[in-house]
């Protein structure tokens, strides 16, 4: 068994900030950070646009009150109103800290930190180090770790968390080098295992972003928040589904369809291409439904796809902004984006729900308890500042405040405490029991055709237009595959670097996210942020204006409650662009 005083898992921005803020509140704590890829390989390092703050260098008449508004309408005002303040008021200084650690953000002529548009933000406010902020940001956070004495346990995959008794304990994990299973023992427990995108079929997401810390969540019975809530991006690359940053049309580029029309001009004329990404995914589907999508082989009308359109913009400030766009359409569909649009359509991105905590990262067990010892931060937790959809720079922004939050709350909360009792060898041998099972399973299908019909049956059934009937019918098919996935058979039965198996685990957890969002999605009868219903097609804050609260049990399924969401600055209002 392996003892720290905090242990974190994950190795993105909202983990690394984290065990670099335990490490700056109390340097005698022991620091260990579990991650199962390197963590400069963890998704965020793929973060393009940018980081929100109101620094007010671009804009002087900004404020983190309008920030705040902004992001309460974007997220159609389910996001908890006190989170959102806390978030935008921490913003300017966490941007500081960063660029005092080191971060190389983009500056002005003035020298001082640069800001771009985004969608969604009223005024010019994300912060940025050219088209790869999250590469900047991470890489230094990273480095902090070494410099901070946080021991690193690098593609180590957890399996389990130990939680008894209302108290997190540790995890069970095993090293993926050579298949050893360990228990790792703690007094405090953080995930920060990031998003889910892998449930879809198309995503910008990583191929490690597969909902890992919220199937280890409800395994251990606690509840999951808004899952039905899952952000569609824009602008992914057509047919790969990889991202082209937002920070495209930040920097002015236009979306246009078969006829050549800035079609946003009917969806948001306030805001056309910078409307909130919810909007601007579903526009993009009603233009290729009514027949004025492209064709991206010869530009003919009723394809699948719109166009991002940076030819106006000219190449000097294409390579100066983002060059790395330039760079992904060039590689992946040899493009020159100077003088040849580039064929997009929307790509699954974003994961608003999560692992309900507090605003100090404390997990909840219901909506009125909290958990002892068990903490979350970054995309796989729903302090609720985003709601039912994210605005573009906003999610490294929380990484960065509510992991140094986190932080904080983890090196105060273990003070005083000794390390809990845990029988490590009942769960070293059925983890065995579990991994050795998957091995071993003679079954007859490949992990490989399961996860695609999985995703694909996802994709289809609980997408950017969604009804009842559709989500219903989804969950019948899904059910079909859950058993064939009990059928998985290996052709690696190693326990050498077996990605096999890897892949064999996340499947499951997967399969387990999967079907909380399609039930959570139809159980909320209304149209919010990115959940759209063409049954429901009106928001209702009389019923629903709450927090999905969804959990697990293999006797019951999934089971759905309610959450009161915090009002306490900007009542609901019809949401315009
Ligand atoms: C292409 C792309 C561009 C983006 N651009 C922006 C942007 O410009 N601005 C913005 O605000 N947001 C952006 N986002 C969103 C933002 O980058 C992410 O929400 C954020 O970086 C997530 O950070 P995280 O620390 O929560 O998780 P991640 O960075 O995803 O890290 C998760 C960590 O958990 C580990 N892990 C997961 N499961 C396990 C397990 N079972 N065992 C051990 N370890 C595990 C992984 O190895 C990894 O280290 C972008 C997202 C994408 C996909």
């Amino acid at each position: 068994m392996i003892d720290h005083d905090v242990l974190i898992i994950g190795g993105g921005l909202a983990g690394t900030r984290a065990a670099v803020e335990v490490a700056r509140t109390n340097p005698g704590l022991s620091i260990g950070l579990i991650a199962k890829t390197h963590p400069i390989r963890s998704h965020s390092v793929a973060a393009q646009g940018g980081m929100a703050a109101t620094l007010k260098n671009a804009d002087p008449s900004d404020s983190w009150e309008a920030h705040a508004f902004d992001t309460v309408k974007g997220g159609d005002y389910l996001a908890d109103q006190d989170a959102v303040a806390i978030l935008t008021q921490e913003a300017p200084d966490v941007v500081i800290d960063l660029e005092h650690m080191g971060v190389l953000f983009s500056r002005r002529e003035d020298g001082r930190i640069a800001q771009r548009a985004f969608g969604g933000h009223s005024h010019n406010r994300t912060c940025y180090a050219a088209d790869k902020t999250g590469h900047a940001i991470l890489h230094e956070l990273v480095n902090n770790l070494q410099r901070y004495n946080v021991t690193l346990y690098d593609e180590w995959y957890v399996m389990e968390l130990i939680f008894e008794d209302n108290q997190a304990k540790g995890v069970v994990a095993y090293r993926i080098l050579d298949g050893a299973i360990e228990v790792f023992r703690a007094k405090a427990v953080m995930f920060a295992t990031g998003g889910y995108g892998r449930v879809y079929n198309t995503t910008s997401n990583d191929y490690a972003s597969c909902g890992d810390g919220l199937a280890m969540t409800v395994a251990a019975g606690l509840p999951v928040e808004d899952l039905e809530f899952v952000q569609f991006h824009p602008t992914g690359l057509y047919p790969v589904g990889v991202l082209i940053s937002e920070a495209v049309r930040g920097e002015g580029a236009y979306l246009i369809n078969a006829v050549g029309d800035r079609f946003m001009a009917q969806y948001a004329p306030s805001r056309m291409e910078l409307a909130p990404r919810d909007i601007t995914s579903r526009a993009i589907n009603y233009e290729v439904r009514a027949g004025r999508g492209i064709h991206p082989k010869d530009g003919s009308a009723g394809g699948p796809v719109a166009y991002l359109d940076l030819r106006h913009m000219g190449r000097k400030k294409i390579m100066e902004r983002i060059p790395f766009c330039w760079e992904e359409a060039h590689v992946h569909l040899g493009i020159d984006a100077a003088v040849t649009p580039i064929p997009i359509r929307p790509t699954v991105h974003y994961s608003m729900g999560g692992i309900p905590v507090n605003v100090d990262g404390r997990v909840r067990r219901s909506a009125t308890e909290l958990t002892d010892g068990f903490f979350s931060a970054g995309e796989t937790a729903c302090v609720s500042v985003h709601g039912a959809n994210r605005l573009g720079s906003n999610s490294l922004l929380e990484c960065v405040v509510y992991g140094k939050r986190t932080g904080f709350a983890m090196a105060n909360y273990v003070e005083g405490r000794s390390l809990p009792e845990v029988d490590s060898d009942r769960y070293i041998k059925a983890a065995e029991t579990q991994l050795q099972s998957v091995l071993d399973n003679p079954g007859t299908y490949r992990v490989n055709d399961i996860r695609q019909a999985y995703q694909d049956c996802m994709t289809e059934h609980c997408g950017i237009f969604r009804t009842q009937e559709i989500m219903e019918a989804g969950l019948v098919k899904l059910k079909e595959i859950r058993a064939q996935a009990e059928r998985v058979k290996l052709d690696d039965r190693s326990r050498t670097w077996n990605s096999e198996l890897v892949e064999a685990l996340e499947l499951r957890s997967l399969m387990r996210v999967g079907e909380i969002i399609l039930t959570s999605a139809l159980n909320r009868r209304e149209s919010r942020g990115s959940h759209f219903r063409e049954d429901c097609p009106d928001r209702d804050d009389e019923k629903f204006l709450q927090h999905t609260i969804a959990s697990y049990s293999p006797e019951a399924g999934v089971t759905i409650d309610y959450m009161p969401v915090v009002v306490n600055q900007f009542e609901p209002k019809d949401r315009k662009y």
